[in-house]
């Protein structure tokens, strides 16, 4: 049954994701004395060409990542063939933001300087230098409004009134594109690496030596929509370049039943602030290497307009929660869970056959590049 890829807290998804590695590839750790949550990985296959599938990055969007990790293994992983997995090496590293996960935040706590850090806004940031920390100005007009007391009803208002003032003015979009300057504020993306941070780059070095290019695709939730009456879940590949651009091409001609969103903004550099897969194409791409990188996001969204309006409300909800009370709120966590996790059964079954389409593709298309 599609339900018993899912799982309820962290220890469960680690547990059944070492149990259905065993015999299938290589299980390797990454490890950080005092950090509870350690990263498993396995690698298949033997091929100098890494395709690595990632999952919880964002610990909010739950256990899809790994219910898709634990399926591929299940359904898939015994019928790779040996063509395919001489010339690749296929890679699932299994959640990156345990804490988040087993808290139920997207974000990861930043006990030393404060804050909540999002993990997708914290990578191959230059911390060192902090006067030249990357700005979004855009992002402070929001800030205060996002923060204030909960309201369901005058501050849904207040915040749709914004998006519709804001929707071509690039303020609304920009809420998301990572922010350094509020600790507490939606999207933050730190003030130093975190450990998460480190140890997912170090799995990463790890693999890439001697690797002659890299496919790495990030499993998340929440793009897209989710059409409850139809039973509808939606899928999209996330590039973080145009649509003519080479990254974007290769993952175009690779998937025929994933929708590719290209980001057209991205020509002169990358839309995104601090993000994974724009960390990895700058930290190993190379002439001679290259670097494939895109998100893979389930559709979340009941109503396609006020989705992103409730996703950003229950975020800033939390916040205030956590600023004026210490905790959450049940109900705010509540929305801000079913937001991007829902619990619909036909959303996670629907979830799931999306990854399948994805994975299926996508291995006999590098089956058939092997065999040329
Ligand atoms: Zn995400």
């Amino acid at each position: 049954m599609f339900q018993d890829y899912y799982s309820e807290n962290w220890y469960q998804a680690t547990d059944k994701f070492i149990k259905n590695a065993q015999g299938r590839g290589v299980l390797r750790w990454c490890v950080v004395s005092g950090h509870e949550y350690d990263i498993p990985y396995l690698t298949i296959g033997n091929g100098e060409n890494l395709v690595v599938i990632n999952s919880g990055v964002h610990g909010i969007e739950g256990y899809f990542g790994s219910a898709a990790q634990n399926m591929f293994l299940d359904k898939m992983a015994d019928n790779l063939p040996t063509k395919l997995l001489d010339e690749y090496k296929i890679v699932l590293v299994h959640v990156i933001n345990g804490w988040g996960m087993q808290n139920r935040m997207r974000e990861v706590m930043d006990k030393t300087h404060g804050g909540l850090v999002d993990l997708n806004r914290n990578f191959g940031v230059d911390f060192d230098n902090k006067s030249a920390l990357p700005q979004n100005p855009k992002y402070d007009l929001a800030h205060d409004l996002l923060l204030s007391r909960p309201d369901k009803i005058k501050k849904k208002n207040q915040i749709k009134e914004f998006r519709q003032k804001h929707l071509r003015d690039g303020v609304w979009s920009a809420i998301s594109y990572g922010q350094y300057k509020h600790p507490y504020g939606l999207f933050y993306g730190g003030m130093a690496p975190m450990t998460e941070n480190k140890m997912a780059l170090s799995i990463y070095d790890n693999l890439m030596c001697g690797a002659k290019s890299l496919t790495s695709i990030g499993l998340h939730t929440g793009l897209g929509r989710f059409n409850r009456k139809r039973a509808y879940v939606s899928s999209h590949l996330l590039v973080s370049h145009p649509k003519q651009h080479e990254n974007t091409r290769y993952f175009s001609d690779m998937l025929r039943g994933t929708e590719i969103v290209s980001d057209e903004l991205a020509v002169n550099g990358p839309t995104l602030l601090g993000d994974l897969v724009d960390c990895l194409e700058a930290r190993y791409a190379t002439p001679k290497l290259p670097v494939y990188t895109a998100d893979f996001e389930i559709g979340t969204g009941e109503f396609p307009i006020m989705s992103p309006i409730y996703k950003r409300m229950d975020m800033g909800d939390a916040r205030y929660d956590l600023i004026n009370h210490g905790k959450i709120n049940p109900q705010t966590w509540a929305n801000l869970t079913e937001s991007w996790y829902p619990s619909d059964v036909r959303w996670r079954a629907g979830a799931l056959e999306r990854a399948h389409i994805l994975f299926k593709e996508m291995f006999e298309e590098l089956t058939k590049k092997a065999q040329r």
